[in-house]
């Protein structure tokens, strides 16, 4: 039997979300045994995103995490509340399964569930659209993951992005957590499961394809209407 992929999406209220979460439905939709979780950034459950996940027809887990008052621009750790909360609902709630973090934003080839499903402690695979090299990926050297290739220089055991691991459920363990430090995200997760290299399941052909982008949608602006109210109201409709 199939075991089941938990699809952990966090997300927040802005113009785009409504599309990204549609379009990211529909890639979901195709996915046999897989359950939705998506952990929104506010103080209630969005009824829009509800409306969403209702509407996908997938098994769904919708979570209130709001994010500490304190983050509200320049580089603070994004969706770390609600990746937090997923983590500690799938704690309480569930005993075997695969754990994949996929914003709402990025883009997943079919082809990437049938990898993860499998995935006995951590694995994992490259991810395009990332920094300065344009892809972010394991070494691997003999089917073994010997070091990383990732164009941001902090200082990291496991430099490798958000989308580029899945987990098993059985792997998560209570020590597991995320830290509120941007860039450090991914890193301290894996740190705080005890990984070891030698532990580490390369996927996509030996980290040789691509099938996970980090896209980012380009914000929506507002235009600035210049309307004369008065003529407006003067003409004749
Ligand atoms: N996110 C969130 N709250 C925020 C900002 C972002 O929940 O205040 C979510 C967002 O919806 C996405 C993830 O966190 O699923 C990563 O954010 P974003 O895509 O903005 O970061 P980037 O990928 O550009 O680093
Ligand atoms: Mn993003």
């Amino acid at each position: 039997e199939l075991k089941m992929i938990y699809y952990v999406t966090p997300t927040y209220p802005r113009p785009e979300q409504v599309p990204e979460l549609t379009r990211l439905a529909h890639t979901l939709m195709h996915v046999p045994q897989i359950h939705w979780i998506i952990a929104d950034d506010q103080p209630l459950c969005s009824e829009q995103v509800l409306n969403i996940l209702k509407r996908s027809r997938l098994p769904f887990t919708h979570l209130s995490s709001p994010k500490p008052y304190l983050y509200k621009g320049g580089n603070f750790p994004r969706g770390v509340a609600n990746r937090r909360a997923a983590v500690s609902w799938l704690r309480d709630n569930v005993q075997d399964g695969v754990l994949y973090f996929g914003d709402d934003d990025n883009t997943v080839d079919l082809q990437l569930f049938d990898e993860i499903r499998n995935t006995k402690k951590v694995s994992m695979f490259p991810v395009g659209l990332i920094g300065g090299f344009g892809v972010s990926t394991p070494i691997v050297n003999n089917g073994k993951v010997i070091g990383f290739f990732d164009s941001w220089p902090g200082s990291r055991k496991f430099p490798v992005d958000m989308a580029g691991f899945a987990v098993n459920i059985e792997f998560l363990k209570p020590s597991a957590n995320m830290p509120y430090i941007a860039g450090h995200e991914e890193d301290r997760f894996l740190v705080s499961l005890g990984l070891k290299m030698e532990d580490i399941e390369p996927l996509a052909e030996n980290c040789s394809k691509i099938l996970v982008w980090h896209t980012r949608t380009v914000k929506y602006k507002k235009p600035t209407l210049k309307v004369n109210i008065d003529k407006l109201d003067n003409k004749k409709y």
